[in-house]
């Protein structure tokens, strides 16, 4: 067979070559929509290459985005990669102390930022050391532009650039594009995607029994391209040729299902908050365009999922995956021998993060040991992953991430049953463990988010003379509702074993999020366990 490398520049060539009339949309801050197409983006993505260039940026240097989902995003996913260059997706919402660390820590050469974002980034830029130039494109919005001569105008860099006819990468292992984790704990950590990954892992969204995605498809990714690649759908979509709808800055519930509606999406991605937050902005809409609601990065409640169902037809479909698994590592679609199970086991199956990717393994192990746990659905351990597109380390970084023998450790504590079904029962670091006894928060948040009163609910494990640990709900009505501690307890009863039911309940008005939008658990304990103090 002929050893040809496996990168992101065919994956460019090809959306240049077939899908020239398909469309690139993107919402803007003034609620319009601009409307381009795939020819259009190639020609435009040339040119940036040719910017890269007339910037001097190394020829493998860091180009750093501080962005929206945007088609002009799309233009950098493809011009840094395919021209030899790194493309660093830098959180938008990371604390100011960590967007420092990781801009220094991938020494980005350059950072286009868009002009609704500047306020947010420039108070920063005498402290990224590495940053020559700060290019803003204009997205509409009025922010003040700085008189500096770092600042470089996007369009007219653009519209000076001559088109890189040449752009090939000889090495499927080059270096393509880097995330940094959220980083909960300590300094985020980076992880470096090779072409060849990018391209091995856009195709695994791409599988029937994956997310499916096809060239029919109308495609919303709400996740933010800078969490963990827009999880592989913007490469995708270009090696597919589905349509694209880039959401921009305004991820209301409200607007993400305008354009659901107007824009007959067929597959739409977010994290959990997201979905909560649409789930009243149905009502009366006809979304029947969506075929697969994808949702990840943490769990989904199974109330969640069924309510989706009852509104909408459709199941959300559940992946797991991380920043260090590209992110696709299971999805949670129901097979052929389970499909005539009670609607109580499909939901149950659809409630878990369901089987491994192929060419990806997994195995769960006693933590410090290598010996896999039985696939029974009783047995807990650490999830661990290996495969083509699973990180083996960390960028510039000794924090370990594989073990000894060359499995990636997730921290995620689970079960698997004998048909490959993963199920997680908590991360390492959020597991309870109450007189000796396990408890696992994500399953008692799912039970407690089961009360038709209940928006949104965390559970965290407190310090306890007499347990160890005891379980805290923090609980957030649902609007309008009104909710008390006992009737959270009430609720528990009989659902749960009586040890897991909390004695504390917080009512709280809204659960603190992550920079991607998870619960943030460390907040809610450092907020409850001072409160206790
Ligand atoms: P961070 O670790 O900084 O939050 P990631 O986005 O890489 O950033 O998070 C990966 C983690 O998210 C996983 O290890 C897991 O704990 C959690 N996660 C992802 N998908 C799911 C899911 N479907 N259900 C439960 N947890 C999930």
């Amino acid at each position: 067979m002929q050893d040809v490398p496996l990168s992101l520049t065919h994956v460019f060539e090809r959306a240049e070559r077939l899908w020239p009339h398909k469309e690139i949309v993107t919402a803007t801050v003034g609620g319009g929509r601009e409307r381009t197409t795939y020819g259009a983006w190639a020609e435009r993505t040339r040119r940036l290459a040719g910017v890269f260039d007339d910037l001097g940026i190394s020829s493998d240097g860091r180009v750093g985005t501080f962005a929206w989902n945007s088609a002009r995003h799309l233009e950098l996913y493809f011009a840094a990669p395919c021209s030899g260059r790194v493309l660093h997706t830098l959180n938008i919402r990371l604390f100011p102390e960590q967007l420092t660390y990781v801009a220094n820590h991938a020494e980005d050469e350059v950072v286009f930022v868009d002009r609704s974002l500047m306020p947010l980034f420039w108070p920063r830029i005498d402290e990224l050391t590495t940053v020559k130039y700060v290019v803003v494109m204009d997205d509409g919005a009025d922010a003040e532009i700085p008189d500096d001569p770092r600042i470089r105008d996007y369009e007219e860099l653009l519209a000076a650039a001559s088109p890189v006819a040449d752009l090939a990468i000889e090495d499927e292992n080059q270096a393509a594009a880097m995330c940094y984790t959220s980083g909960t704990t300590g300094n985020p950590k980076g992880v470096v995607y090779s072409h060849r990954s990018m391209v091995l892992h856009a195709m695994a969204t791409m599988l029937a029994d994956t997310f499916g995605l096809c060239e029919r498809d109308v495609v919303l990714p709400v996740v933010p391209q800078f969490h963990a690649n827009a999880w592989g759908l913007a490469h995708a979509v270009a090696m597919t040729g589905a349509t694209i709808i880039m959401p921009g800055p305004d991820l209301s519930p409200k607007a993400i299902a305008t354009l659901i509606e107007e824009e007959h999406v067929t597959l739409a991605a977010g994290v959990p908050t997201i979905w909560m937050g649409m789930l009243p902005e149905l009502d009366g809409r006809d979304v029947s365009s969506l075929r697969q609601i994808l949702c990840g990065g943490s769990a989904v409640p199974r109330a969640l999922s069924e309510a989706y169902r009852e509104k909408t037809g459709k199941p959300i479909l559940q992946a797991w995956g991380m920043t260090e698994t590209s992110p696709l590592g299971s999805i949670a679609n129901v097979t052929s021998a389970l499909e005539d199970g009670s609607e109580d086991e499909l939901a149950a199956l659809r409630a878990s993060v369901g089987q491994i990717s192929p060419l990806v393994d997994a195995r769960h192990v006693e933590a410090g040991t290598t010996e896999p746990l039985p696939w029974d659905g009783e047995a807990q351990g650490e999830l661990q992953v290996r495969g083509a597109w699973i990180a083996a380390g960390y960028y510039d970084d000794e924090r370990p991430c594989n073990t000894p023998d060359g499995w990636l450790m997730t921290g995620d504590v689970v079960t698997i049953d004998e048909h490959g079904y993963i199920r997680i029962v908590d991360r390492t670091k959020d597991v309870i463990k109450s007189g000796g006894e396990w408890i696992s928060s994500v399953e008692l948040e799912n039970e407690i988010m089961a009360h038709p009163d209940v928006a949104e609910a965390a559970v965290i494990g407190l310090a306890d003379q007499k347990w160890g640990e005891r379980p805290v709900a923090c609980v957030v009505a649902a609007d309008g509702k009104e909710l008390t501690a006992e009737d959270v307890r009430t609720f528990l009863d009989g659902r749960v074993a009586k040890f897991w039911i909390p004695e504390r309940v917080e009512l709280i008005d809204e659960v603190p999020k992550t920079s991607v939008g998870k619960f943030s658990k460390k907040d809610l304990r450092e907020r409850f366990a001072a409160a206790e103090a």
